[in-house]
């Protein structure tokens, strides 16, 4: 046998040596890094994620986080974009598109894009949340040739250069626009947002608009045609999805009319399907013939007259209070059973609570109906205006006359067991231009189009 070479010999240690360096060279390039944010009470890694323009399984992987609830307040958490978690939200407008929205905050659009998760960064829609540095406000997009200078730019729309370079700071490349400063619409309809999107269907979607000058406005969605509500400027429209709706892409088509022209765009509104469950009902022996249609006939056309109410006041504020303090028994929209097939869904919120227990009005509004009802039992239906409508059902006694003007967070009654009912519960509906939506989503921010104060005229 040969052996090595005297200088191998003497050196094995050295050789040992460099390849350990070697193997540890790229797990020192992989050293984690830094925690960018720590986490807060009431923090979920879904929101996080959001907020950080990341998603749940990056963040387990950046932070090896076996399950993703495991979070504990104070815990460090690294963020793949850190920056992102403090950008305000901002609803994409009509006509925005990566290019102008990042020339406005100030990034590379690529840079915005990514941190927003977005996988296909020429598609924005309507209404869809992003995060983003705060944006310049009052600009426009132009895209005047790109051998012309800032310096000419300037001077062509009678701005000085700064102007020009405080909302331009970044080199513009060939299709890049340019921002200027924005100069009284010329258009009928200066915005369209839409919130939330997507929507699952049995929620409202708000639709708003503003116009430049003053005009009324409708929209048409599902072959029906609903009014907006407003000040001739900043107008509001409300449309409620049914729970049996087929999900995918529905149009709505605005309608903008003024003294002198009119104007109607279209805006996708995404529906999703939701994940409602099923339930079987079983009603005792002596309540069952209150499932003979022929004795809810009355009621139902009672109680359909009431339901698609448009008053012209707003009297209802947002968001929405709990009618009753208490658990929720049956959510809205799952599917029912009496004993044969799923016929039907529920349209309303049960809460299971004792007989006796107070319940109030979840906002402002007008009482439109007061008394015992066969299947619904004692009943109270109070319209909010605008097309606002909510029914409170198997009551235990009712503390409100029709005609009664009800205030948020007044008694309307007490929790009971009257009528087509199991059990001690309220059953609360929510009707938007006569269609039953899901009365929880107005306990919570779902959209900031609700709120259309006067000042909003921009
Ligand atoms: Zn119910």
């Amino acid at each position: 046998m040969r052996r090595p070479p005297a200088m191998l010999r003497r050196c094995w240690w050295l050789i040992v040596l460099l390849a350990l360096a070697a193997m540890a060279a790229p797990l020192a390039a992989q050293a984690p890094h830094p925690p960018h944010y720590t986490v807060q009470p009431g923090d979920t890694l879904a929101d996080l994620a959001e907020r950080a323009g990341s998603t749940v399984a990056e963040l387990q992987r950046l932070n090896n986080l076996r399950d993703p609830r495991a979070l504990y307040p104070g815990q460090p958490l690294v963020l793949p974009h850190p920056a992102a978690l403090t950008w305000p939200a901002h609803r994409v407008g009509q006509d925005e598109t990566w290019l102008t929205l990042a020339r406005r905050a100030g990034l590379p659009w690529d840079e915005a894009a990514r941190a927003n998760r977005a996988l296909h960064p020429g598609a924005l829609t309507l209404g869809q949340r992003l995060h983003l540095p705060p944006l310049a406000a009052g600009a426009r997009a132009a895209s005047p040739p790109v051998t012309v200078t800032r310096v000419a730019l300037a001077a062509h729309h009678g701005l000085s250069t700064w102007q020009v370079r405080r909302l331009n700071p970044l080199p513009r490349y060939l299709d890049d626009p340019v921002m200027l400063p924005s100069v009284e619409p010329a258009s009928l309809i200066t915005s369209v947002s839409v919130s939330p999107q997507p929507v699952l269907r049995g929620q409202t979607a708000a639709i708003r608009v503003t116009t430049g000058i003053t005009a009324t406005c409708d929209v048409v969605y599902l072959e029906r045609v609903e009014p907006c509500w407003g000040d001739g400027f900043a107008h509001l429209a409300l449309v409620g999805l049914s729970a049996l709706l087929e999900p995918g892409r529905h149009p709505v088509e605005v309608r903008v009319q003024s003294a002198e022209s009119h104007e109607s765009l279209s805006v996708p509104l995404h529906v999703t399907a939701g994940d409602y469950g099923y339930s079987r009902i079983n009603l005792p022996a002596d309540r069952q013939v209150l499932l003979d249609p022929a004795l809810s006939q009355e009621e139902r056309v009672k109680v359909a007259a009431l339901r698609p109410l448009r008053s012209a006041e707003r009297l209802w504020e947002y968001p929405f209070l709990l009618p009753v303090e208490a658990s929720v028994s049956s959510h809205y929209g799952s599917r029912r059973s009496y004993g044969y097939g799923f016929t039907s869904y529920h349209a309303g919120t049960d809460f299971r609570a004792h007989t006796g227990t107070p319940i109030s009005a979840p906002a402002s509004g007008v009482v439109v109906l007061a008394e015992p009802l066969v299947v619904r039992g004692n009943a109270i239906i109070i319209d909010h205006g605008q097309g606002v409508v909510t029914g409170y059902w198997h009551l235990a006694r009712i503390d409100v006359r029709v005609g009664q003007r009800v205030a948020q967070g007044e008694r309307l009654g007490t929790i009971g067991n009257t009528g087509l009912s199991t059990g001690p519960h309220l059953h609360w509906e929510l009707w938007i231009n006569g269609v039953a939506v899901n009365p929880l989503q107005w306990l919570t921010d779902f959209s900031e189009g609700l709120i259309t104060p006067a000042s909003a005229r921009e």
